[in-house]
């Protein structure tokens, strides 16, 4: 049994409301083989364990541990040759991405999510080649980086059955194009075919794998609406019930997804879902941007949840979240840096920033857009209540697990803050990667100072470099060729897919986002 002191200027264990955070000033935690057992004073703590390991931030701002609840890839989009298209040509654009070990790319980003303070991170992987056993083993080394790294990793495998590169049967968009693209599109599209069978079979064998393991976790993720079939949905659901897993389910991204619904189903998306009977908080929506009101209050009243992924909906031209609407209705809400931030890195401190400032419309009543507290509750606790991991984690209080990052109040600050803004509000909207100064989990230092204590980040890196100092392969020669010659065809297919009018949202763009 170990127990630990760990001691900060201030502790922030959690929010209670979007304006309420518990600060403990010259505050500690106490943990025992990595779980809290309690939160006070050193002195009170003392009390407890006398002869705990102690350690002690005098200078610094205990947070709990951020979570990215939502989460692709390594390596980013943009790295890979990919631009910032619209979400549906952007799919076409990343076919030429160059491959790389995935233990390799998952450490990459795992680096920069843990320099930032993320501790927890759902990873929702997907769109691999090659049948069951290669996912089997992309999935084994994508697990193997986090628990290499020491770090918390949800991990889904995402359903994709249908419809792989644009809003209909590959069979059809496919014996629309010339030949031989429309061979050579088929053969890449049947590359990545796995039965719905294997899919479950998939989260059986990696939730046998990973049973008992600390930091890894399976879960469900349908990947979208018009990715799999009704049928899947309610066995997915149903599985989620039995095993008590979350799902996460991309919905809504893009106005041309709310269209796609609409002509799939003859109503919205959310209400299809509704109707299927597979929301409740095991649900959790990716993006969410185009829910209307009626869907908002479908989501309130089942407890589904949504990830916000600001960033990534600038990015591809998704659109904004309606986060104040969602907000005021009391949703669950996460926050996720999706393939990566507005810097093309992921880093959570700069994606709160990111989340205050996208949705403050005009007026003068706070209670109206974000609040610092509220941006922080997402990044933490709304986060994790997505994931396998619940309410385990997202809080420093008794029960959960030590994940707490530790951020330099004077260095945040330096040279000066004024104290009549609230210290937790100056540290949000001010501190910055730099500041960041130990990572933990399950009150273990994974990073502190710069450095990784699992895992030399220098040679990892130099181990990248190498691998993409080399030419392309000839099967990557013939897939960049490939992504290039279907572009255009992508791009057609979705010429007057919507009328004008289904690019406004329901909201008045400048007065409720
Ligand atoms: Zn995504």
């Amino acid at each position: 049994m170990t127990d630990m002191i760990t001691s900060a200027g201030w502790v922030v264990t959690g929010i209670e409301d979007r304006n309420k955070p518990t600060i403990l000033e010259n505050g500690a935690v106490l943990s025992r083989d990595g779980a809290i057992v309690a939160t006070g004073s050193v002195d009170e703590l003392l009390r407890l364990s006398p002869h705990a390991t102690r350690r002690h931030y005098g200078d610094h701002v205990m947070l709990p541990g951020f979570v990215n609840a939502h989460h692709h890839v390594g390596m980013t989009p943009l790295q890979l040759g990919s631009p910032d298209h619209a979400l549906e040509l952007w799919f076409a654009s990343r076919i030429p991405a160059r491959k790389l070990d995935l233990y390799l790319d998952t450490l990459y980003s795992a680096f920069e999510m843990i320099a930032s303070g993320i501790t927890t991170v759902a990873h929702i992987h997907g769109w691999m080649s090659g049948g069951y056993e290669a996912i089997h083993g992309a999935a084994t080394k994508v697990l193997d980086a986090y628990r290499t790294i020491g770090m918390r990793a949800s991990y889904s495998y995402a359903v994709r059955e249908q419809n792989r590169l644009v809003y209909e049967a590959d069979e059809d968009f496919c014996a629309r194009l010339p030949e031989p693209l429309a061979g050579r599109l088929a053969t890449y599209l049947q590359s990545q075919v796995l039965s719905f069978d294997g899919y479950m079979k998939l989260f059986d064998q990696l939730t046998a794998e990973n049973a008992g393991q600390g930091l890894t976790r399976i879960q469900l993720a349908p990947a979208n609406l018009h990715w799999v079939t009704d049928e899947s949905l309610v066995e997915m659901n149903a599985r989620s019930l039995k095993h008590g897993v979350p799902m996460h389910m991309h919905l809504l991204e893009t106005a041309y997804q709310k269209e796609y619904a609409r002509r799939r189903t003859g109503k919205t998306a959310v209400r299809h879902l509704y109707d299927l009977g597979v929301l409740s908080p095991r649900m959790t929506l990716g993006h969410g941007v185009w829910l209307n009101q009626e869907d908002i209050e479908i989501a309130a009243d089942t407890g589904t949840c949504v990830c916000h992924n600001c960033s990534s909906n600038f990015r591809l031209r998704s659109g904004v979240a309606p986060l104040n609407r969602f907000e005021a209705h009391g949703l669950n809400v996460g926050m996720g840096l999706d393939e990566a931030g507005i810097n093309d890195d992921r880093d959570m401190l700069q994606e709160m920033r990111l989340v205050l400032r996208a949705h403050r419309v005009p007026g003068m009543d706070d209670a109206e857009v974000p609040s610092c507290g509220q941006v922080l509750r997402m990044a933490t606790e709304g986060g994790a209540k997505t994931t396998a991991f619940g309410t385990e984690i997202g809080r420093l209080e008794p029960g959960r697990r030590m994940d707490a990052v530790l951020i330099n109040w004077k260095t945040a600050t330096y040279p000066f803050q004024d104290p009549d803004v609230p210290m937790l509000d100056a540290l949000i909207q001010r501190a910055k990667q730099n500041a960041v100064d130990a990572v933990m989990v399950d009150g273990k230092v994974i990073y502190e100072e710069g450095r990784f204590t699992n895992i030399d980040r220098d040679a990892i890196l130099e181990e990248i470099a190498r691998h993409y100092a080399a030419p392309r392969t000839e099967e990557e020669t013939a897939r960049r060729q490939l992504g290039h010659d279907v572009f255009p065809h992508v791009k057609a297919f979705y010429n007057g897919y919507l009328d004008a009018e289904e690019r406004v949202p329901f909201y008045a763009p400048s007065s409720s986002i």
